[in-house]
C-alpha cells in the first residue's frame, strides 16, 4: 500500500473516531498495567467491571500483595484466565516492590520480563503512560491491518514491526487506538460492516471480494 493511502486511512479513521483514548479505566501507571494484564483475551468492559471495586482499595503493588492472590481472584473471577492472571499480578507486584521501589520500569525489556507482560502489554503501557509511540497489536489490530492490506503477516509481532515501519510519524501514537476501534465497531471479526466503512476505497479485502463476485457473475 502506498504512503498516500496509508495516510488517508488514518486521517479518515481519526475524523470518524476523534481523539481516541483507551477504554480501560485506571488511576495511575500501576493500575493501568494491572488492567492491561487483565485485558488479555477479555473485553475492556469486563475488566472495568472487575476493577471498579478492586481499585477502590488497591492502587499500589504493596496494596496488591497485602490483598493476596485468593482475595484478588474474588474480584477478577468474571474475567477469563483469572487464575493465571491473579498469580501473575501478585508476582509482578512483588517484583515491582523488590526491584523497582514499587515503580514501573520504563525499558521495554524490563517490562516484558514481568510476569504476564508480553510485547502487546508492554507496548500498550509505553504508548499510554510513557507517550512512546508504539503500535500494540491485539486481535483487532492484527485482523484489520491484514484485511485492509496494511500488513501481510502471520503473527502479531510481525504486524507490529510492519505497522511501526510504514505508519507516518504523526499517526504512530494513535494508530493502535484507531485500528482497535475500527475493528471493534466496524471491521468486525465475523461480519465486517463494509457498507458503513469509511475506508472502503483503500481496503484490499473489499477489493478482493468484489473481484471474486465479478468473476463468478
Ligand atoms: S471495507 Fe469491510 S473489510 Fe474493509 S476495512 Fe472496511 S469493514 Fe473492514
Amino acid at each position: 500500500m502506498n504512503k498516500s493511502s496509508i495516510n488517508s486511512i488514518y486521517i479518515t479513521l481519526a475524523k470518524k473516531i476523534g481523539e481516541p483514548k483507551t477504554e480501560l479505566n485506571y488511576h495511575n501507571p500501576y493500575t493501568f498495567l494491572v488492567s492491561v494484564v487483565l485485558s488479555a483475551q477479555a473485553t475492556d468492559k469486563s475488566v472495568n467491571n472487575a476493577t471498579r471495586d478492586l481499585f477502590k482499595s488497591v492502587k499500589t503493588p504493596k496494596n496488591m500483595v497485602a490483598l493476596g492472590e485468593r482475595k484478588l481472584k474474588g474480584y477478577i473471577k468474571t474475567i477469563g484466565l483469572y487464575n493465571s492472571k491473579a498469580k501473575n499480578i501478585i508476582n509482578l507486584s512483588k517484583i515491582l516492590i523488590n526491584d523497582y521501589k514499587s515503580k514501573i520500569p520504563t525499558e521495554f525489556k524490563n517490562l516484558t520480563n514481568l510476569p504476564g507482560v508480553g510485547n502487546k502489554t508492554a507496548s500498550v503501557y509505553q504508548n499510554e503512560i510513557l507517550n512512546i509511540p508504539r503500535i500494540a497489536v491485539d486481535t483487532h489490530v492484527f485482523r484489520v491491518s491484514n484485511r485492509i492490506g496494511l500488513a501481510k503477516t502471520k503473527t502479531a509481532d510481525q504486524t507490529q514491526a510492519v505497522l511501526e515501519q510504514i505508519t507516518p510519524k504523526k499517526w504512530l501514537k494513535t494508530a493502535h487506538h484507531l485500528l482497535i476501534l475500527h475493528g471493534r465497531y466496524t471491521c468486525k471479526s465475523q461480519k465486517p460492516m463494509c457498507d458503513q466503512c469509511m475506508i472502503i476505497e483503500h481496503c484490499l479485502h473489499f477489493k478482493n471480494e468484489k473481484n471474486k463476485k465479478n468473476f463468478s457473475s
